[in-house]
Order: C-alpha cells, then sequence, then structure tokens
C-alpha cells in the first residue's frame, strides 16, 4: 500500500466529520430559529392588537364612543388607561414566563464519577440507586418501584422533576414544555406563566367588551372609515374573542390543577408513593394549594413577582396531612378516611409543616383505603 493513502484517508475522516458536525450546527441553529417562531406570532399579534385598539379604535377618531367629543375623549382615556393595566400585566407576565431561568437540581442529585463506575459494572441498578437516594428527599418513584433516575444528566430525579428533550435538562416541578413560550413550564415560572393565560382573557374580554360598539359599526359599515381600518377592527374582534375563548379552557384546566395541587405530567400518569400511584399526594386543601403557588395576598398573587413557596425539590405530602387528621381523630375515630382528608385540607401551616419536616417518619404505608 503505497503511503500516502492512509493519510488520504485519514483526512477524508476529518473532512467528513467536519461536515458532518458543521451539519449538526446548522440543524440545532434552525431548530433554535425555528423554535422562537411561535413566540414572534404572539408578539406580532400583541403589536398588532395593541395598534387596532390603541390607535384605530381609541385614538383616531374613526370610531368616536359619544356625539358628545368630550364625553368621547373621556370614555377613550378610561378604557386606554384600564386596557394598558392589562396589557402591561400580560407582557410583563409572558415576558417573566418565556426568559425564566429554571433553578439548577441541587448538586447532592448528581452522581459521582465513583458512582456512575459502579452503575456501570453493578447487575441491579435498583438496589444500587435505592442506597445512593437514601439520604436524599426522595418520596416518590417510577412505575416499576425503582428510584427515578435520569440518564441524560446522570442525575437521581428530585420529587415531581423531570426531563425535558427540548430543553435537554432535568426541570424542578415540570409542568410541560411550552412552545408558546418557548420555555419549560415548572416550579420556576408556573405562577407567571397562569397568569400570562389569566391577562389573556382578561385583556380579551376588555377588548371584546368596549370594542363592541366599534365592532358592530364596522361590521355595518355605517361609518365612512377607511376599509382597511374597518377590516382590522373586524379582524381584531374576532381575533380576541376566539383567543380569549380557547384561552379560558386551558386557564381553567390550570386553576383546576393549582386547585388539586398536581402538574399536567402528574394529572396524566399520578406520582408513585410507597408502591402506589397517589391521585392527591401533594393536596393539602384548597387554600394551601393556591398558596403555594400564588403567596399569601391578593396583591402579590396577582402580580408578577416570585411567590412560589419551597424550593422545588421537596414537597409536603397530604398523605402526611392525612395521617395528622388520622392522628387527631384518634379518639373519635368513627369518620370515613374521606373525611379526616377534608380536615386535613385545613390543618394549619405550623401543622403541614410540622408533620412534614422529617420525611423519615414517613415510611409506613396506609391501607388501600387511603389511597386517594
Ligand atoms: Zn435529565
Ligand atoms: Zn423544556
Amino acid at each position: 500500500m503505497p503511503p500516502l493513502l492512509p493519510c488520504r484517508y485519514l483526512m477524508r475522516m476529518v473532512l467528513r466529520l467536519k461536515v458532518l458536525s458543521a451539519c449538526r450546527a446548522l440543524c440545532h441553529c434552525a431548530f433554535r430559529v425555528v423554535s422562537w417562531l411561535p413566540v414572534v406570532i404572539v408578539a406580532i399579534m400583541l403589536i398588532w392588537g395593541y395598534f387596532v385598539y390603541v390607535y384605530i379604535m381609541n385614538i383616531s377618531g374613526t370610531f368616536p364612543k359619544s356625539s358628545n367629543e368630550a364625553i368621547s375623549v373621556l370614555i377613550s382615556v378610561v378604557f386606554l388607561f384600564v386596557g394598558h393595566v392589562i396589557y402591561a400585566l400580560l407582557i410583563s407576565s409572558y415576558v417573566r414566563t418565556i426568559y425564566a431561568k429554571h433553578k439548577k437540581v441541587p448538586h447532592e442529585f448528581h452522581l459521582t464519577d465513583a458512582q456512575l463506575a459502579s452503575m456501570d459494572e453493578s447487575v441491579d441498578c435498583r438496589e444500587l440507586l435505592r442506597e445512593m437516594a437514601s439520604d436524599l428527599p426522595v418520596q416518590t418513584a417510577s412505575r416499576n418501584g425503582s428510584i427515578r433516575y435520569c440518564d441524560n444528566c446522570e442525575i437521581i430525579k428530585p420529587d415531581r422533576c423531570h426531563h425535558c428533550s427540548v430543553c435537554g435538562t432535568c426541570i424542578l416541578k415540570m409542568d410541560h414544555h411550552c412552545p408558546w413560550v418557548n420555555n419549560c413550564v415548572g416550579h420556576s415560572n408556573y405562577k407567571y406563566f397562569v397568569l400570562f393565560l389569566f391577562y389573556t382573557v382578561v385583556l380579551a374580554l376588555w377588548v371584546c367588551a368596549t370594542g363592541l360598539y366599534d365592532f358592530i359599526r364596522a361590521w355595518t359599515d355605517i361609518l365612512h372609515s377607511t376599509p382597511a381600518y374597518k377590516f382590522q377592527v373586524i379582524f381584531c374582534y374576532f381575533i380576541s374573542a376566539m383567543f380569549g375563548f380557547t384561552t379560558s379552557f386551558l386557564l381553567s384546566f390550570h386553576v383546576y390543577l393549582v386547585c388539586w395541587n398536581r402538574t399536567t405530567l402528574e394529572n396524566m400518569q399520578y406520582p408513585v408513593y410507597e408502591g402506589s400511584p397517589y391521585r392527591r399526594l401533594y393536596h393539602l386543601g384548597v387554600k394551601r394549594n393556591l398558596q403555594q403557588v400564588f403567596g399569601k395576598t391578593l396583591l402579590r398573587a396577582l402580580l408578577p413577582v416570585s411567590t412560589s413557596e419551597g424550593d422545588g425539590v421537596s414537597f409536603p405530602l397530604h398523605i402526611s396531612c392525612t395521617r395528622l387528621a388520622m392522628h387527631n381523630n384518634h379518639h373519635s375515630n368513627h369518620r370515613g378516611n374521606e373525611e379526616a382528608i377534608l380536615e386535613a385540607g385545613h390543618t394549619s401551616d405550623s401543622e403541614v409543616e410540622l408533620f412534614t419536616s422529617d420525611h423519615k417518619l414517613e415510611t409506613q404505608p396506609l391501607t388501600k383505603n387511603t389511597q386517594l
């Protein structure tokens, strides 16, 4: 074999690898651009909607609110003031959902090189993982009873944490990956996401309510406004009604989830605790559940500021409250479990924290009847 041949072969291989890595980088870049497309569409709709409502319907004078000019201006000022407040809250909630930095899984959940090596050598990883997780605040398991482990991130998954294949990382208290915000919705930004849905519905209702008169006039062609303006008012009204209607369903679903302290993923597949799936594993009562996400005051709940409780790693369990209620009612235990659980939902904060601060207390399974 001539000596040049291996060199050529090697060069060809290097070239091929370079082309492959360039293609991969290009695909990655294209994916990143495409993933921002839904956000760009929402942004265009919001900017265009702002122009139609603020300028065409209230400033241009094409759609006067009354025959009296002073009253017309006054009505427009009120409409614009309230509209701007809702719009600002919507935009800030949306931006915070998009740019929320998800908290990293604490380092104690990461496996060390030695632990990874022993995993590779081990025949039964389940027992090994159980040993590794013995000092961690992990209470739930996978369907087959083994400790939840992420191969990609090489971590023991904290409770309610899931791996997102789009973001390529594990997200604490993951709800779902939302393409409309190009981000995962999880412990760090769930409140902002729900507020974004809420203010979308509120803004849609506001536009539909205050723009009805303009819509009817544009539709029935009473005014001598330009066709472009009429078309935009009609289109904006339909879009608002459609977005408001569809988003209200999504909002209702998430309000339901918050009230039951469940994520979208947990709603599809209940978390497994002590070998059994529990429908209400984190349910602490509707009030406490709402406080966990929205905080304790209404004003802070409505503002896109951080109010979510906890570290996103460990969570008080409903079952702990149930046991507390059962314990409290030990001497008058003639009631069914369901009643005890209802009472548990009304236990005070200190009681819940007291009973769940030491997870090691929760080792004995309850009877089958207490699974909810
Ligand atoms: Zn992961
Ligand atoms: Zn994601």
